[in-house]
């Protein structure tokens, strides 16, 4: 029996895999630092905690509207409208299980062999694995580092084309922790308005940027019927494990992910619903305490980054990631990446397990204690000065 061709398309996210590995050295009696995975090491508000339970009692444990339920579809209408200067209501939202599945379910709603599809590299590996599983095709446009991980804006209108249908953003980034400037996002409206594209605007971690403010493309003039904003619950308010998120996009578009939940989940766990209500109406004071915790660490740990000689880590913006360029170490990333782990203990991701354009950089995720952000510094500083790696 054979899978079918399409499964030899589809990719998969390197940081799950490293995790595996590094647990088993750990069970080796090693000791590692992770910082290869990208969830707050915070745990999920009180609150929200206490929402769920009291869900539980009150019998929230049966099937519920496939779109998720109208009060919390209404409650992320008006948070993401008053966040990014919009008017949406609650028809436009779709509850889901993560953020992933607003990835997963209009990609495969919207695209085709034919279609091209722009995308950053590096990015979130999902992106080019549902593009290539759906058949369309990838147009991967490299970051830059003197931009701060924005595009180079001649090269994206250079990429547009005809069969372009679909645009990927995703700011605050991961792996580099980039914000796209509101300058940037202004041009790229202005060439994306007048043409038949969807843009999927990746905002999971709007919540997280340090200085800049976020600019959603959506709040650009002509843009809200094109755009379907991906965001969610796992990182704002630490709930990875929970499994939900939701999409604001043009209601045909809520109405093909619907028969594609349909078909798949049925409907987003109930109970959980009634928690991330909960997230949404309660107090915001947790977030806020996890974004000043993940800024003080971000400052130390980018500072302590940048005094290993060949190293050099610009300070990234928003999200919970450092991306350091290591081309002074003279070594591929994932050669790198993986001699830390082997030699240092230190669990970190090849810029490579975010694409091709991610060679010469590593990602550590800081949702990890200063302390250890700072042994892992020091173990990495080692490591580099008698770790023989030239020979590698
Ligand atoms: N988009 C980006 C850029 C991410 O980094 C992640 C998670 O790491 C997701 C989407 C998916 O989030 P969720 O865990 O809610 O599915």
């Amino acid at each position: 029996m054979q899978l079918a061709a399409s499964m030899s398309r589809i990719g998969t996210e390197t940081a799950f895999e490293v995790l595996v590995r590094a647990k088993a050295l750990e069970s080796q009696g090693r000791s590692i630092i992770h910082l290869e995975i990208g969830e707050p090491d915070f745990p999920t508000p009180r609150h929200i905690l206490d929402a769920a339970k009291s869900a539980l009692d009150d019998g929230w444990t049966h099937y519920g509207p496939t779109q998720g339920q109208p009060d919390l579809r209404e409650a992320i209408a008006e948070t993401v409208s008053r966040s990014r200067g919009i008017q949406v209501d609650g028809s436009r939202v779709a509850v889901v299980p993560g953020g992933k599945p607003i990835i997963f379910f209009p990609l495969i709603a919207l695209l085709e062999a034919g279609d091209e599809v722009i995308y950053p590299n590096p990015s979130f590996p999902i992106y080019e694995s549902m593009i290539n599983f759906t058949g369309a095709k990838p147009v991967p446009i490299p970051l830059v580092e003197e931009r701060g991980f924005s595009f180079d804006l001649d090269l994206f209108r250079s990429r547009l084309t005809d069969r372009t249908k679909l645009v990927i953003l995703n700011s605050p980034a991961n792996p580099t922790g980039g914000v796209i400037p509101a300058h940037d996002i202004r041009a790229l409206a202005e060439l994306l308005a007048p043409r038949d594209v969807m843009v999927l605007s990746d905002e999971i971690y709007s919540s997280m940027s340090y200085d800049r403010q976020v600019v959603s493309i959506a709040s650009m003039p002509g843009m809200l019927e094109k755009t379907i904003i991906l965001d969610g619950f796992s990182k704002t308010y630490a709930m990875t494990g929970w499994r939900i998120g939701y999409g604001v996009m043009p209601p045909w578009l809520v109405e093909a992910v619907n028969r594609l939940m349909v078909n798949s989940n049925s409907c987003t766990a109930s109970f959980t619903q009634r928690a991330a209500l909960a997230a949404l109406t309660g107090p915001q004071e947790p977030s806020r305490q996890m974004l000043a915790e993940f800024r003080r660490r971000r400052d130390a740990f980018v500072g302590a980054l940048n005094t290993l000689p060949s190293f050099a880590c610009r300070l990234p913006e928003g999200a919970f990631y450092a991306f350091p360029n290591i081309t002074g170490t003279g070594l591929k990333s994932k050669v790198l990446a993986d001699a830390l782990l082997d030699r240092a203990g230190v669990a970190a991701l090849s810029g490579t397990a975010f694409g091709a354009f991610g060679e010469g950089y590593l990602r550590f995720s800081y949702a990890n204690s200063l302390e250890n952000l700072l042994e892992a510094v020091e173990r990495i500083r080692q490591c580099l000065n008698n770790g023989n790696l030239s020979k590698l």
